[in-house]
């Protein structure tokens, strides 16, 4: 019996068959095209295994609410054609077995506390910098969730004095994910983000935008680490650029642990989404 795993983003839906200890057997990717494409090509690739649970960790806004209709959902998303999709409960006509179900980034922090960067601690944050700006968090252990999951890539953040775009969110403009996501840089320079010059003044408002959502993050939920990952903090001069304006920001208030070891690069480069899910989908039949 097997375990099998979905990371499912935007752009690809990483899959993954792993066995009772979690050793991964075969993985694939499958571009997200339309919904019937993807769910079949998913269906191709698992229908091969005798899956014993499998845990899924999406791209959202998602519902995640069992009592609510939208349960499984994919909710309004800019991805086109996948509005309001039954993602979870097509998966589950599919395979009548358990699943986990929650956010491509809840399940990347909780990859990164059991197998990564935050081994051994009770709590994290994961964030990613990427197209868009998206966090997970993880506290005593478990996903820290509401009435719905946090949005904590869309916060409002204070200006940069110099900086006068207007931001790309749809929804807010400036909010985090307006002012610091990998398009932003795009805009404001017309250089993608990773053939942008280290010294490219653009990446000290990038660490002043991001150092606050941390600071935010610190004095709301106290987490025992924050790793950061997502494709603009393939920018290795960035992590120190955050780290120095986190310290400013805090202005020594609340004591945190240090820095260099509080805030980090991601522990499962590329892989904390489907361990995570992995781990889940293992949870999900205990
Ligand atoms: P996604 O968020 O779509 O899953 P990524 O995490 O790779 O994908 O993020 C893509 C964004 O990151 C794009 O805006 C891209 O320009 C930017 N990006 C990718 N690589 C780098 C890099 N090395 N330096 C800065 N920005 C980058
Ligand atoms: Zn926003």
């Amino acid at each position: 019996m097997y375990i099998g795993a979905i990371e499912a983003g935007g752009t690809k839906m990483v899959c993954a068959v792993a066995d009772e200890q979690l050793r991964i057997i075969a993985q694939t990717e499958i571009p997200t095209t339309t919904p019937e494409e993807t769910l079949a090509r998913l269906f191709g690739f698992f229908d091969h295994y005798s899956l014993k649970a499998l845990g899924v960790g999406s791209f959202g806004p998602i519902g995640i609410d069992p009592k609510k209709d939208d349960y499984g959902y994919i909710l309004e998303t800019p991805k086109v054609g996948w509005t309001n999709i039954d993602f979870l409960g097509s998966l589950k006509k599919r395979y009548a077995i358990p699943f986990a179900w929650t956010t491509d980034v809840n399940a990347a922090a909780y990859g990164e506390l059991k197998q990564g960067a935050a081994e051994g601690k009770s709590s994290c944050i994961y964030l990613t910098v990427g197209t868009g700006i998206g966090a997970g968090v993880v506290l005593d252990g478990n996903i820290f969730q509401g009435r719905a999951h946090p949005e904590m890539g869309h916060i409002r953040v204070k200006r940069h004095p110099d900086d006068y775009y207007e931001g790309t969110c749809p929804y807010h403009k400036d909010c985090l994910e307006g002012l610091a996501a990998g398009p932003s840089l795009e805009a404001r320079t017309g250089i993608k983000g990773q053939d942008l010059a280290q010294d490219a003044p653009v990446w000290e408002m990038q660490a002043y935008y991001i150092a606050q959502a941390l600071v935010t993050y610190t004095l709301t939920l106290a987490p025992e680490k924050i790793i950061l990952g997502g494709g603009v903090m393939n920018q290795d001069h960035l992590l120190d650029k955050i780290r120095q304006q986190f310290v400013e920001q805090m202005a020594g208030y609340m004591e945190s642990p240090e820095v260099s070891e509080y805030i980090v690069r991601w522990g499962l480069p590329n892989k904390s989404g489907i361990i995570g899910s992995l781990l889940l989908g293992k949870e999900a039949t205990a």
